[in-house]
């Protein structure tokens, strides 16, 4: 079995989602569907969340009626017979007032995941509806079924492998099955997200779950880029990379993929393609355990990071002195990214800023504390980096632009830079010159 995810863009009109069809159909093997929700939706629908929080209602009505037209249009365009029409359109209907009855609760914690999956929800119905309308038969399976994730960076496999199981054998068995990305049960079966951008990750964890041949995740690009088109021009698609830089690459950055959208996979060596939905004949990217080339390939940014100074007078490597340190950024359960360290002071940065003051004031106890927020760290990634020829020109930067921290050696496929965020863009656009843009890649 294969698993396809198709992401916003690609459900977001009737014209892309005939291209999904297509793109399904051209392909024989028994398959698990994942979809996004519509473009733009699950943001329409954190704004209604959060209209609802802070009880400012007054633009509720029209963003409830804009949502639901947003769908009423995609089912006129998508069913031409005006019976099929009609009755996908009371379903519809009958889903929304579902949704109207869950944001007449009272405003509680847990409502916003409720609230924010719903785009899932809609879109999955009325494809599924779509497709089996144009004679695909396929089987809708709701992913609260079997998506019981109770810790998103550390996800149960076996258990979703049960309840996944468990729901095929419930279901009306098929060739081809849609079910929702992104939505998730926590460990009190309430419902959860696997974070913005889930979708992916959904792909994988199910994909894992049934022992796929493999996954493709279709959007919008041609393939993992090496360097983010959004902010610098002349990227441009990489044939392969393998699982540990594609972690590296998503884990520091890259939109492509949600941070945490390999790891499932590649535990189980399940390659993943990234395709184009609007060009499927690009090879795009495959991403799996074949070092095809070694050295640089792909450069990512990953904001809102802080980083924080610990000097201290005293002897600060002698023994136990980093435990102590280590143990009060874990006991706040908050994540170290990178970090480099002198005989005097050591620098480190974390991502979630939840815990910040608490974790300032036990520092305090160990020297004098500089912390810097609002800054990026870009992640330069590639097997056995360092020993590219190319590699010593991103020391470069060095005369353009303050970097305050760099980092190499905690595996060899990674290179890491920490610049003010408004140094960002700059540093990306220099070294794609430096790095890229020099040479001719006639092979990645
Ligand atoms: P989807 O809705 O299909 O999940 P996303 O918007 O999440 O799509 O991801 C695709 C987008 O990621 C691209 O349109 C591109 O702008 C952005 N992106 C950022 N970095 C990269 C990269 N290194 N390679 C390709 N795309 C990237
Ligand atoms: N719809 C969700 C989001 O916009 C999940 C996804 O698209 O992957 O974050
Ligand atoms: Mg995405």
């Amino acid at each position: 079995m294969k698993v396809l995810k198709f992401g916003g863009t690609s459900v977001g009109s009737a014209e892309s989602i005939r291209n999904v069809k297509a793109i399904i159909e051209s392909q024989n093997e028994r398959k698990i569907v994942v979809v996004s929700a519509m473009s733009g939706v699950t943001n329409k629908l954190v704004e209604i969340s959060t209209h609802l929080q802070s009880q400012k209602g007054e633009n509720l009505p029209s963003l409830l009626q804009e949502l639901k037209e947003k769908h009423l249009k995609l089912i006129s365009e998508l069913f031409p017979d005006s019976e099929t029409q009609r009755v996908t359109n009371h379903l519809f209907e009958m889903q929304f007032a579902q949704f109207e009855e869950v944001i007449s609760q009272e405003y509680h914690e847990g409502l916003e995941a409720s609230i924010v999956t719903f785009g899932e929800t809609f879109l999955s119905f009325i494809f599924s509806r779509y497709l089996e309308n144009e004679g695909l038969s396929n089987t809708l399976l709701d992913a609260k079924d079997f998506m019981q994730i109770s810790s998103v960076e550390n996800p149960d496999i076996p258990t979703v492998e049960k309840l996944l199981q468990e729901t095929l054998k419930r279901e009306i068995s098929s060739d081809l099955y849609i079910t929702q990305g992104f939505v998730r049960l926590d460990r009190n079966r309430n419902i959860s997200t696997l974070n913005r951008g889930g979708s992916d990750y959904s792909a994988t964890i199910i994909a894992a779950a049934i022992n796929a041949s493999e996954v493709q995740i279709w959007t919008d690009i041609d393939g993992f880029h090496n360097n983010d088109p959004r902010f610098v021009e002349n990227t441009s698609p990489l044939l392969n990379l393998t699982f540990e830089e594609a972690a590296e690459l998503a884990y520091f950055g890259a939109k492509i993929l949600h941070p945490q959208t390999v790891s499932p996979v590649k535990e189980r060596n399940i390659p993943i393609y990234l395709k184009n939905t609007f060009t499927p004949k690009a090879p795009g990217t495959k991403i799996s355990s074949d070092v095809k080339s070694k050295g640089l390939k792909a450069i990512s940014a990953k904001d809102g990071i802080t980083a924080i100074k610990i000097k201290s007078n005293r002897m600060l490597m002698a023994h136990g002195f980093l435990r102590k340190i280590f143990d009060v950024f874990d006991k706040h359960e908050t994540a170290i990214d990178m970090i480099t360290t002198s005989e005097i002071a050591i620098s480190l940065t974390i991502d979630d800023n939840q815990n910040l003051d608490r974790i300032l004031l036990e520092l305090d106890a160990y020297g004098e504390i500089t912390v810097d927020s609002e800054h990026s760290i870009i992640c330069v990634v590639g097997e056995d980096v360092i020993n590219d020829k190319d590699t010593f020109r991103l020391f470069e930067l060095l005369n353009e632009l303050p970097v305050r921290m760099i980092s190499y050696g905690g595996s060899s496929n990674n290179i890491s830079l920490l610049v003010d965020t408004k140094n960002k863009v700059e540093a990306l656009r220099l070294l794609n010159r430096k790095l890229f843009e020099k040479t001719v890649h006639t092979e990645n």
